[in-house]
């Protein structure tokens, strides 16, 4: 499921996966990154920023985060429980804060 969006920052017509997101792939990693060299986790969090990606890469997203949550024996006992509490409120930041990512910096 995508959505027909218009960057605010550079004008640019994008799909993204919220429909209430206005900052494009390139200038959610712009912001994100400033002068310095991108580092790997910066990818994702420009992906979930502006949602711009396919239902594909949404899921492969999501694996990714989970395999990370998972990694360590002793992270991955703990957070069976607290996976268990929280499970609901997983993705909800993809759908909340957006602008106020980004105006103040
Ligand atoms: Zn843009």
């Amino acid at each position: 499921m995508t959505f027909d969006r218009i960057c605010q920052t550079c004008k640019k017509n994008f799909k993204s996966q919220r429909k209430d997101s206005t900052t494009c792939y390139g200038c959610a990693l712009t912001e994100l990154i400033g002068n310095r060299a991108p580092e790997g986790g910066d990818f994702n969090t420009a992906l979930i920023c502006s949602g711009e990606m396919t239902d594909e890469q949404a899921h492969s997203l999501q694996e990714d985060l989970e395999s990370v949550d998972h990694s360590g024996e002793e992270e991955f006992q703990r957070r069976i429980q607290e996976d268990y509490d929280d499970e609901d409120d997983r993705w909800d930041y993809l759908e909340e804060d957006d602008e106020d990512d980004f105006s103040d910096e």
